[in-house]
């Protein structure tokens, strides 16, 4: 017996009309586990087009509502076409080049008030990183640019001097102090033969005097006195309060030189003793030849 067509179409009619939610969902599985076919496709896009703000005000509410959830469904989308994302930004740009600067030179003062810290951290992150790399950089560049790198720091010198410079000294007037003194005290410290060479070759100078000598010509006459005062014999002391005193044979103000052979090394006590004496005279007064 053959079908009557109408009757079969009305019977899958209301087939699908008395089934519908099992066959929708039939075919959602359908379509995810194969994706659309190109039917299918074509209908979503008809469906799509003619729904258009249905559809879009129904997924910004499934974004409202699903907060979480989408943020880590675009994770998860950006991770998969991560390199496919990137590769179209970066097209992008190349593309749009100049018009992508513009905004962002545009953009940039702003962003930079509202990142400061993170440009800040992120800038000195960057600069410990790559150190080497940037010294070496910035040597070579010096290098290539000798007299603009000179002229450059001439003009900011210039630029600056009076207000800069002088604003900073002015801000760290005590702790510049304090370490100017610091210094000169250590460097006193840690060089006073030097110092006191100094002192005495300028004292003769003042005084007319010819010649100067050396810490090195005080040490050798050291060793030559073996130690000992040039007078009495007692053991000369290098350092302190009774430190050995250096003295002209033949004073400076008699006309005696600062060479090194018009000098003797005595003991304070010695020394303060003979005052502006001359060496013979004063042996001979207390009884002893000097050689
Ligand atoms: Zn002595």
């Amino acid at each position: 017996m053959a079908r009557d067509p109408e009757a079969v179409k009305r019977a899958k009619t209301k087939y699908r009309e008395r089934n519908r939610d099992e066959l929708n969902a039939k075919s959602r599985e359908k379509a995810r586990q194969y994706g659309p076919t190109e039917s299918r496709r074509c209908s979503w896009e008809r469906y799509r087009e003619a729904h258009r703000e249905e559809i879009n005000a129904r997924r910004r509410e499934r974004r409202r509502n699903n907060k979480d959830e989408t943020a880590a469904e675009n994770k998860a989308n950006y991770a998969r076409n991560r390199d496919k994302r990137r590769a179209y930004s970066k097209a992008y740009v190349m593309e749009h080049r100049d018009e992508v600067l513009a905004k962002r030179r545009e953009r940039r003062p702003e962003y930079a008030r509202k990142h400061q810290d993170y440009i800040k951290r992120y800038g000195k992150q960057y600069y410990q990183d790559h150190k080497d790399e940037i010294k070496l950089k910035a040597q070579l560049w010096r290098e290539a640019n000798r007299e603009r790198f000179r002229e450059k720091n001439r003009q900011y010198y210039l630029r600056t001097k009076d207000t800069k410079r002088r604003a900073y000294d002015e801000a760290n007037k005590e702790r510049i102090r304090s370490t100017h003194r610091e210094y000169l005290k250590k460097h006193y410290k840690d060089n006073k033969e030097l110092y006191l060479e100094y002192s005495r070759n300028r004292k003769a100078r003042s005084k007319g005097a010819d010649g100067k000598h050396t810490m090195k010509d005080i040490s050798e006459l050291f060793n030559k006195q073996r130690g000992l005062c040039a007078t009495c014999k007692v053991k000369l002391i290098k350092t302190g309060k009774s430190r050995y005193h250096v003295d002209h044979v033949h004073p400076l103000i008699k006309g005696g030189s600062n060479w090194p052979d018009n000098i003797q090394l005595l003991c304070p006590k010695c020394n303060l003793s003979k005052g502006q004496k001359d060496a013979e005279q004063w042996a001979k007064e207390n009884g002893l030849l000097f050689c």
